[in-house]
């Protein structure tokens, strides 16, 4: 069973490992990640580890969650799209430094399961999309913010598209599975600027959503 403690230590590692946003350790501070992770690993929740979801994808490790939720620069007006529902943890944090957040899935059971977490950790500013991220959700655009949580190796035209001007996407993107990095896109009246941060290792962006059986 997880414990405060465990929580407070993973805490105190973001800020060692340099998370300064308090906004952002706040936010991770109030989602309970044992609740994101297959039972089985739930003693290993509160560590700073990516862990297996169901559907051969992963929940990404905490500081990478946080990295990216600080390089957003949130507020609480921001219209926000993500790519990459997975476990639903990162749209969870998220949902509590924006306004409302819409969160797209290729694989309905992960999106089930998502919905099942925010309806019980009473999270009422989420969205879900089954669907093809690559096409990003027309209905709804602009966003504010755009975060892709899996690979490609450049950013998918439709996503910029549906930037606002002023507005920052933050995806991994790399050739290969060892040549990540996190590259944020800036769109500003005159164009975009990529600046590549961090080496991430994420599951690829894949094309088409799942046919169901
Ligand atoms: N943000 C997640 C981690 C996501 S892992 C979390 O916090 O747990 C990446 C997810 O992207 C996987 O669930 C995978 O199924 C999904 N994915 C991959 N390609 C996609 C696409 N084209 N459209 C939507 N989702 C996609």
């Amino acid at each position: 069973m997880a414990s405060a403690q465990d929580q407070i230590g993973l805490i105190m590692q973001l800020r060692r490992r340099g998370i300064r946003d308090t906004n952002v350790l706040r936010a991770i501070e109030r989602v309970p990640r044992e609740l994101f992770v297959d039972p089985a690993f739930a003693d290993h929740a509160y560590q700073d580890i990516a862990l297996p979801i169901e559907c051969g994808q992963t929940i990404s490790q905490p500081f990478v969650v946080a990295y990216m939720t600080e390089q957003l620069a949130l507020n609480d007006r921001h219209k926000v799209l993500e790519v990459g529902t997975g476990s639903g943890y990162q749209a969870a944090v998220l949902s509590h430094l924006c306004r409302r957040l819409y969160t797209i899935e290729r694989y309905r059971e992960l999106q089930k399961s998502a919905e099942r977490r925010f309806a019980a950790l009473n999270i009422t500013n989420i969205t879900t999309i089954i669907g093809d991220g690559w096409l990003g959700w027309p209905p709804q655009a602009p966003f504010d913010r755009i975060i892709v949580t899996a690979a490609a190796q450049a950013a998918p035209e439709k996503l910029v598209e549906q930037l606002k001007i002023g507005g920052r996407m933050i995806i991994p993107l790399g050739e290969t599975r060892d040549s990540q990095s996190l590259v944020l896109i800036d769109k500003t009246e005159s164009g975009l600027t990529e600046t590549p941060t961090l080496s991430v290792r994420f599951v690829p962006l894949l094309h088409g959503r799942v046919k169901r059986p």
